[in-house]
């Protein structure tokens, strides 16, 4: 099991009332319990009677997907480049934030932008904040697309010479399944 890091208090009154916030809006989007444990100071204890009284309900147990798999495999994909696209430019232009409020911030923009073209957000943001920390990590990195320029998550070791993005090149079986993707742009 990961060791458990016990928590700085946090340190004044305003403090914790931003750390409440943040908490709340993360559950609101549906985040898991390790997300909130991992970007907030708030005790375990707090964060769960926090977390019932905002979602209603006990958060689910068991383990976050830990695999970069599942962010390379094609409609996926695409959600993740856009998320991705959002918060880079988000933490290239708003400075002044943490970085726990540039991935709250982008999640609201992406998931914004793909029910504005009818789409049902495919990323959680428990995946978005995975993928972060992937990116972070340099186990996913950002390449640029040889026909359309766009930015897309792929593997560390995708020659950036000759990639191909999953828009101008879905594959075979995307079928009719295709239109549920093309409204997501990534240039
Ligand atoms: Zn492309």
């Amino acid at each position: 099991m990961d060791s458990k890091k016990t928590p700085t208090p946090p340190k004044s009154v305003l403090d914790e009332s931003r750390q409440i916030d943040r908490a709340v809006s993360l559950i609101e989007m549906g985040a898991r319990l390790q997300v909130l444990e991992s970007e907030t100071d708030l005790s375990y204890e707090r964060l769960l009677r926090l977390y019932k009284e905002v979602a209603g309900r006990s958060p689910s147990k068991g383990q976050l997907p830990f695999s970069t798999d599942w962010f390379l495999t094609w409609q996926p994909n695409i959600h993740a480049s856009l998320f991705q696209n959002i918060h880079a430019y988000l933490s290239r232009s708003s400075a002044d934030l943490e970085n726990v409020d540039v991935m709250i911030k982008a999640y609201g923009l992406y998931t914004e932008q793909v029910q504005a073209n009818g789409v049902e957000p495919l990323l959680t943001i428990t995946r978005a904040w995975r993928l972060v920390r992937f990116i972070k990590n340099g186990m996913l990195k950002m390449v640029s697309c040889t026909r359309c320029g766009g930015h897309f998550v792929a593997d560390t070791y995708e020659n950036p010479r000759h990639f191909v993005c999953g828009l101008c090149e879905p594959p075979a079986r995307a079928g009719k399944g295709a239109g549920a993707a093309n409204g997501v742009h990534l240039q």
